[in-house]
């Protein structure tokens, strides 16, 4: 059995194992024993929460809370909704579409690491949502759709298939003569970097018309090691380029310095900031949640100017009818025909001239 597998089989996903890594408070403990959700990840993952600290960033990623009771401001039925699986075209449903050209594809409702913050929390985490993850389904929906260019396999975590499933997902897609790209959404680089086995590389690689994109989701710099590093680096090497989709989580990444670390430590191991999310509205997740505001102010103030361009993710919200982008706009100051007034990250200004529309 390789290493992946077997870090999977000894989840950490009992009190018991738990208690190997961290000591559990008893308000941990409560929740724990009293509710009824799936919650565990990977020994690796587990091995880098805080073995005292409540307040750990990874350790609120993973256990429970009896904060998921409380549901102030959640949507109800949430994931039916935001991903319109009850409205206008009928597709199987391990199809989400919002737009014309690419398409999410669910291949899978297991994850290693069962996030608490997890947008899809109905389907993968409390488990009410039942939705069938047919494959072969989704892939003649695909192949029936010309318009669509652009699959995005997703999940759970499509890289917790074996590498002969992902090989089939990969071939087939690849037959599609109308698709140019397939992306993987996938934490493995995080809460389990050794699934980039040399199996799985050999399965991914290769120089083909259709590439493959990887993007993972790292909350906060301290889900950063080696391990990762050197799985990304390897993803790299056989042509998959790696971004990441971050999730803003009040007490977890909300602050300047912690913000702007793990975007400097991203780059530093070759992952390149795409996305930051909104939290979004799935019920039982308020606690995650921050103003709406509060990420474009972390990238006018912790990012923008202040350090490599390249560190910048898109500050955006996932809503129903597609992502919304939100960021920061202090830039122009004022403007007239002739010249604008612009204003750079340390409130300094300067005038810029403009050239008029052609009649
Ligand atoms: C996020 C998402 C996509 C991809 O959006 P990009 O902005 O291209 O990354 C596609 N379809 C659905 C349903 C999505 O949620
Ligand atoms: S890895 Fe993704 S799908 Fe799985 S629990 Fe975390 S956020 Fe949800």
């Amino acid at each position: 059995m390789e290493k992946w597998q077997q870090q999977l089989q000894q989840s950490v996903n009992t009190l018991e194992r738990l208690r190997e890594y961290i000591n559990v408070t008893e308000a941990e403990e409560e929740a724990i024993a009293t509710m009824k959700t799936t919650w565990g990840t990977s020994p690796y993952f587990a091995s880098l929460m805080d073995r005292d600290d409540p307040a750990c960033p990874i350790r609120r990623q993973v256990l429970p809370t009896l904060q998921e009771k409380i549901n102030r401001y959640g949507i109800d039925d949430y994931l039916n909704w935001k991903e319109n699986r009850k409205i206008g075209e009928v597709r199987p449903d391990s199809i989400a579409r919002q737009y014309e050209d690419r398409v999410a594809f669910t291949v899978t409702d297991v994850c290693v690491n069962y996030c608490r913050h997890c947008f899809r929390k109905e389907l993968v985490v409390d488990r009410d949502l039942k939705l069938r993850m047919d494959v072969d389904e989704g892939l003649a929906w695909i192949a029936d759709h010309p318009e669509v260019r652009d699959v995005l396999i997703t999940g759970g975590d499509p890289l917790i298939l074996s590498d002969d499933r992902i090989e089939y997902i990969i071939r087939k897609l690849r037959e599609i003569p109308h698709l140019q790209m397939i992306r993987f959404g996938s934490r493995m680089p995080i809460v389990l970097p050794h699934r980039i086995t040399d199996g799985l590389v050999k399965v991914l690689s290769g120089y083909h018309r259709v590439p493959i994109w990887l993007n993972t989701q790292c909350n906060h710099p301290k889900e950063i090691t080696e391990l990762t590093a050197e799985a990304v680096y390897k993803l790299q090497t056989c042509g998959i380029s790696t971004g990441n989709q971050a999730v803003l989580l009040k007490g977890i990444n909300d602050d300047v310095e912690t913000f702007r670390q793990l975007h400097q430590k991203l780059l530093s191991v070759r992952i390149r900031p795409y996305y930051l999310f909104y939290c979004e509205p799935a019920p039982g997740i308020d606690h995650f949640r921050t103003p709406v505001e509060k990420g474009a102010e972390l990238i006018r103030d912790a990012i923008r100017g202040h350090t490599t361009g390249m560190a910048q993710p898109m500050y955006v919200i996932a809503t129903n009818i597609g992502k919304i982008p939100l960021m920061p706009d202090y830039y122009i100051v004022d403007k007239n025909e002739k010249e604008y007034t612009l204003k750079n990250y340390k409130g300094i200004t300067t005038k810029w001239p403009n050239i008029p529309e052609e009649e």
